[in-house]
């Protein structure tokens, strides 16, 4: 059984097949789906889907992306807050820095980034941390968030699509944060990566696809989707040595860790 942590078939890139979707990733293995919601107009559709039948059990993320940092000044957080607090949101985020492709300013994404992690305090929910080009920055406002509190708090987040170096890493496993793989592992430049992985107990990462972006080698130039993490899956195997169940095990317990939640919650 896997768990794909990180999803955005709400993307109208699925709206013809959406459904379709779930029950291949389903067919594949894939029994619990988190929905990530990165801008406030994604939401309500998030929590909808959340909330419809489908093949797997489907939870959501409700984030503010940093792309979107610029809109946050006449924003009011209590609509995010009010909207997060639904049964089936699981976690903040995404949310974070993105130095690499971001239009917004540094220090509008500061702001949010340090806004959007007092949500999820208040809240007590994990957070989906996106991080591009920005480690430095992404450790220093973890560090000043996290730092004062237990050990038992601060194991709930995960640095989502990881491609740091070890040192990032290292930074991010002592945070108590989980790491997560997509796609990018399994692409025949990513040997800097794969060997960082390789250094990073099994027990620290969760597998995700960032569908529809980022296609496993196999999909590489088509749309990404929920059932291509099992060639996550199976990369992941052979960088850290594993049987493919035991990866398969350890990572759907340390997303459920990671997001609290079991697998009979919603078809109890
Ligand atoms: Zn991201
Ligand atoms: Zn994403």
């Amino acid at each position: 059984m896997l768990f794909e942590t990180h999803a955005h078939l709400c993307d109208p890139q699925f709206d013809l097949d959406r459904g379709s979707a779930v029950a291949r990733a389903s067919e594949a293995g894939v029994k619990t789906i988190v929905e990530i919601a990165e801008s406030p107009e994604s939401w309500e559709k998030a929590k909808n889907f959340s909330g419809e039948k489908n093949d797997a059990d489907i939870f959501w993320a409700c984030g503010f992306h940093p792309h979107y940092a610029d809109r946050q000044s006449n924003f009011d957080f209590e609509t995010m807050k009010a909207l997060a607090r639904d049964e089936n949101c699981v976690a903040i985020g995404e949310i974070g820095l993105d130095y690499a492709k971001s239009e917004a300013s540094k220090e509008d994404q500061m702001a949010l980034f340090r806004k959007t992690l007092e949500v999820a305090g208040e809240l007590d929910k994990p957070v989906v941390i996106h991080c591009r080009d920005a480690q430095a920055d992404t450790l220093r406002i973890l560090r000043s968030f996290y730092s004062g509190l237990s050990r038992r708090e601060l194991c709930m987040g995960v640095i989502h699509c990881f491609s740091g170096d070890m040192n990032f890493a290292e930074g991010c496993l002592d945070l108590g944060f989980y790491l997560g793989v997509d796609g990018p592992l399994t692409y025949p430049s990513a040997k800097g990566l794969r060997e960082v992985i390789a250094n990073v107990p099994l027990e620290k990462i969760v597998l995700e696809t960032d569908c529809p972006y980022l296609p496993p080698q196999p999909f590489r130039g088509k749309r990404n989707e929920p059932s291509y993490i099992k060639w996550i899956a199976e990369k992941l195997s052979e960088v850290s040595g594993k049987r493919l169940e035991e990866t398969a095990l350890v990572t759907h317990a340390n997303a459920q860790r990671l997001f609290r939640i079991r697998n009979e919650i919603k078809h109890s």
